[in-house]
C-alpha cells in the first residue's frame, strides 16, 4: 500500500476513534490518550523534529552551492519573497472578504462578559528581523531559531561557492550528511501513519464539540477561505506560473499535507514536505532546499487567513465597525504577524494579539475562538506548507524557462 493511502487511513481512523470516544466514553479516552494516542503522536513528532535542524542546515548550504553564482541566489530569493508576500496578502484579503460577507460575529450569541485572555507577549516582528544574523550560530542551532539558521547556512553556502576547490571536502561531507538525514526521513515516514493516527485521535478526542456548534459560522468561514485560497490561488499559480496540472500538484503533495494536518507544525513537517516536493513534484533540490525551509518559517498563508477572519469576527462581536484604513492596517499587520509566526502549533493565535492591537480591538476576544483553534490549526498548517510547495514549483518552472531561453 502506498504511503499516502496509509497516512489517509491513519487520519480517518484517528478521527473516527477520537469522535466515538469523545462522545461515548470520555474516561476510556483519557486512559487511551495517556498510554497510547499521546505517546504514539509524541514519538512521531519527536522523530521528525529531530531531523529538522540538521536538514535545514545541510540542505540550505547545499542548495546555495548548487545554485552556483550568487546572482542566481539573489534572483531566486527575490522571486520567492515576492511570491510569499503577495500570496499572503491575497490570503488575508480572501479571509476578510468572506468574513465581511458572511458576518460570523453577528450570527449567534457570544458571551463577551467572561472573555479573558492574557497575552503571552509575542516578540515584536522588528526584533525577529533585527536579530536575523545569529551572534552565536550554535545557539541558533540548539534553540532551533529557523530564520537565524537559514541566514547562517546561506552565508556558509556562499563562502563555499567562493572558495571552490579549496573546500571541496566540506561540501562532500555535507552532501553525505544530507544523505544520512534523508534516509532517516524515509525511516520516520514508515511510522507516519501510526503517528498521524495517534495525533488525530488525541486532538479530536479531547475537543469540546459543543464549542464547535457555537462557533460554527466562524469555523465555516475560516475553512471556506482556506479552501478557496488553496485551490484558487495555489491551483492557478501552479497552473499558470508553474506549468503543472493542479491535480498532479495536490495529489503529489498530499502525504505532506496529511502530516502537516496531523502535526499542526510546518517545521516538523519540513523534512517530508521537501522530500515530497523533490520526488513527487520534480522540484530541483537546490530550489526546494532554499524555498521550503524559508517558507516554513515566514510564509503562513493559512495562519494569515485565520487572523483576517478572526479580526473581523471579533470586531463584529464587540460591535466595532472597521474603516477602510483600518482594514488595510489589518492586512499589513497580519502579513507581518504571519511572518513572525513560528511553524509550531498554536503560535498563530498568539500573534493574532498584535493584529487586534493594531486596530484597537480587545485582545480578550481571542478567548472566544481559542476553544476551536486546535482544529483550525491543523487545516491552516496544511495550507501553510502547501503554499511553500506551490512557490517552489513556480520558482522551479520560471528558472527552467530561463535556462531554456538562454540555451
Ligand atoms: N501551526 C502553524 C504552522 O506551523 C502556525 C500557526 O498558525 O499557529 O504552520
Amino acid at each position: 500500500m502506498k504511503l499516502t493511502t496509509k497516512i489517509i487511513i491513519g487520519l480517518i481512523a484517528g478521527a473516527i476513534v477520537g469522535i466515538i470516544l469523545n462522545l461515548s466514553a470520555p474516561d476510556l479516552f483519557s486512559t487511551l490518550d495517556t498510554y497510547l494516542f499521546n505517546p504514539l503522536g509524541t514519538i512521531f513528532i519527536n522523530l521528525i523534529s529531530m531531523l529538522v535542524v540538521p536538514i535545514v542546515l545541510f540542505s540550505i548550504i547545499l542548495g546555495v552551492t548548487g545554485l552556483g553564482e550568487p546572482k542566481n541566489l539573489g534572483r531566486i530569493g527575490i522571486k520567492t519573497v515576492v511570491y510569499f508576500l503577495s500570496t499572503t496578502a491575497l490570503a488575508i484579503i480572501i479571509g476578510i472578504g468572506l468574513a465581511l460577507i458572511f458576518k460570523p460575529g453577528l450570527i449567534g450569541e457570544f458571551n463577551t462578559a467572561d472573555a479573558e485572555y492574557s497575552t503571552e507577549e509575542a516578540p515584536p516582528v522588528s526584533d525577529t528581523l533585527i536579530n536575523i544574523i545569529p551572534s552565536n550560530p550554535f545557539e541558533a542551532l540548539t534553540s532551533g531559531n529557523m530564520l537565524q539558521i537559514i541566514v547562517f547556512a546561506v552565508l556558509v553556502g556562499f563562502a563555499l561557492t567562493r572558495l571552490g576547490e579549496k573546500t571541496k571536502g566540506i561540501i562532500s561531507l555535507i552532501e553525505q550528511g544530507n544523505e544520512v538525514m534523508m534516509y532517516l526521513v524515509g525511516l520516520a515516514m514508515k511510522v507516519a501513519p501510526y503517528g498521524t493516527f495517534g495525533l488525530i485521535a488525541s486532538a479530536i478526542g479531547s475537543q469540546g464539540f459543543s464549542a464547535m456548534k457555537a462557533m460554527g459560522v466562524y469555523m465555516i468561514v475560516v475553512l471556506g477561505a482556506l479552501f478557496v485560497h488553496a485551490f484558487v490561488t495555489y491551483g492557478s499559480s501552479v497552473y499558470f506560473l508553474g506549468g503543472m496540472n493542479p491535480i498532479k500538484f495536490f495529489k503529489g503533495f498530499s502525504p505532506a499535507m496529511g502530516v502537516g494536518f496531523s502535526t499542526s507544525s510546518s517545521n516538523a513537517t519540513l523534512p517530508l514536505s521537501m522530500e515530497t516536493a523533490q520526488k513527487k513534484l520534480g522540484v530541483p533540490e537546490p530550489i526546494s532546499s532554499f524555498v521550503q525551509p524559508l517558507g516554513a518559517t515566514i510564509n503562513m498563508d493559512g495562519t494569515a487567513i485565520m487572523q483576517g477572519v478572526a479580526t473581523i469576527f471579533i470586531a463584529q462581536v464587540y460591535g466595532s465597525d472597521l474603516s477602510l484604513t483600518q482594514l488595510m492596517t489589518v492586512v499589513l499587520t497580519a502579513v507581518l504577524a504571519s511572518i513572525g509566526t513560528a511553524g509550531v502549533p498554536g503560535v498563530g493565535l498568539i500573534m493574532l494579539a498584535m493584529v487586534l492591537q493594531s486596530v484597537d480591538l480587545p485582545v480578550e476576544g481571542i478567548a472566544l475562538i481559542i476553544g476551536i483553534d486546535r482544529l483550525l490549526d491543523m487545516v491552516r498548517t496544511s495550507v501553510n506548507i502547501t503554499g511553500d510547495a506551490a512557490c517552489a514549483v513556480v520558482v522551479a518552472n520560471t528558472e527552467e524557462k530561463r535556462l531554456q531561453k538562454k540555451a
